[in-house]
């Protein structure tokens, strides 16, 4: 059984603190991202997990047993990593059979296991062939089959697809989404890539400065960020950002900035906070996706000039500069083309009423 717990977690290297005493517990059956920008932690976290680097402090378990100070090879966890080493003196066959010939398995049962795993990694047609003799493709499907052949209670995988090309990637983002379902092995992958995250896991673990920023599903981590940090880091093209302050306006509460004045919906801000933050500095936030542009200005619109527009397929995005800040709105490709705007001209941005968020900008915190 696979569920992982893990309590006050740390790892210092000397003065450096890489992970600060977290805690968190991941459910048997799990495909949980570890997710944050390079330096964050996540690698020394996996490592932890894996047994390759030992914990400064905390406690480490799995399966209800506690493995903390546990070799490896007692853990029954598999593991891949970004660059993975293949046994060149053996075929692709031997590769994967290795971590079974080291258990006694038999050999009907290695050829067995063997071969359903290379089946469904689709490398059945390569099992003769000696690593050198593979794409980078085929030796990181190898790596990945060799994990998957064993019956691990976790798999522990470390941007195991990150050095593909962007369509062997967006495949195997798929397959692998697909085998660990078919499997339901505890997965923990790592990656910087919030598309990755977004697409392949049932949760995401969002690191930063060796702490855990939240830990929740995928529609969770978008639609209701803790901070202003997760805001930005999921999400393409980023988030909108605009220096705010909160003001009273004929009692309408206003955030209003430099060349910009957005009305708060009712009830959208609580009134504990908005008693709280009069006058402070804030940071009004909205996806490029709950933007709108219009050439007409209106109660609701900002005005500002257009920047550039790149089209992206089914979508324009376009670039708005509001009094100096870009503002960034994704637009449906057949209306985009309804806007005969050159660069440079006046155009307005409206941001969708229920679709803002709003930061303190000295915590980061999420106020609404
Ligand atoms: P990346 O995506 O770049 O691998 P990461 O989020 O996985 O980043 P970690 O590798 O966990 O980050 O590193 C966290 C911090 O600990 C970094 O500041 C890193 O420089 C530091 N660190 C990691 N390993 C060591 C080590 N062996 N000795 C000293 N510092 C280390």
């Amino acid at each position: 059984m696979g569920a992982v717990s893990v309590d006050k977690l740390g790892k210092t290297f000397g003065a450096m603190n890489a992970v600060k005493a977290i805690d968190f517990a991941i459910g048997d059956g799990e495909f949980v991202f570890f997710l944050g920008p390079s330096g964050c932690g996540k690698t020394t976290t996996l490592r932890m997990l894996s047994g390759l680097l030992m914990p400064t402090g905390g406690q480490i378990s799995i399966g209800g047993r506690d493995v903390t100070y546990l070799h490896p090879r007692h853990r029954n966890v598999g593991m891949v990593f970004q660059q993975n080493v293949l046994y060149g003196h053996l075929s692709v066959f031997e590769n994967l059979a290795y971590p079974l010939r080291v258990r006694r398995v038999s050999g009907t049962e290695i050829r067995k296991r063997v071969r359903e795993v290379a089946r469904t990694l689709q490398i059945d047609d390569v099992l003769t062939r000696m690593p050198g003799q593979l794409s980078a493709g085929q030796s990181q499907r190898v790596a990945i089959g060799r994990m998957l052949v064993r019956d691990a209670d976790v798999f522990l995988m470390d941007e195991p697809i990150s050095h593909l090309d962007a369509k062997l990637r967006a495949h195997m983002r798929a397959e692998l989404r697909h085998l660990q379902k078919q499997l339901g092995v505890t997965t923990v992958f790592v990656s910087h890539d919030q598309l990755e995250a977004m697409s392949m896991a049932d949760r995401i673990m969002v690191m930063e400065g060796g702490v855990v920023q939240q830990f929740a599903t995928p529609q969770e981590i978008f639609d209701r960020p803790v901070n202003l940090f997760v805001a930005s880091f999921v999400g393409e093209p980023h988030l909108n950002t605009l220096d705010v302050t909160l003001e009273l306006r004929d009692g309408v509460v206003t955030l209003a900035g430099r060349g910009v004045a957005v009305a708060a919906p009712p009830g959208w801000i609580d009134e504990t906070v908005v008693r709280a933050n009069i006058g402070r500095d804030l940071a009004l936030g909205v996806r490029p996706e709950h933007v709108d542009v219009a050439i007409a200005a209106a109660a609701d619109t900002i005005p500002g000039k257009l920047y550039a527009i790149e089209p992206l397929g089914a979508e324009d995005l376009f670039t708005v500069d509001v009094s100096g800040r870009f503002v960034q709105a994704r637009i449906a490709a057949d209306r985009a083309a309804t806007f005969p705007t050159p660069v440079r001209d006046p155009i307005h941005v409206r941001f969708a009423p229920d679709h803002l968020y709003l930061f303190d900008k000295e915590t980061g915190r999420t106020l609404a």
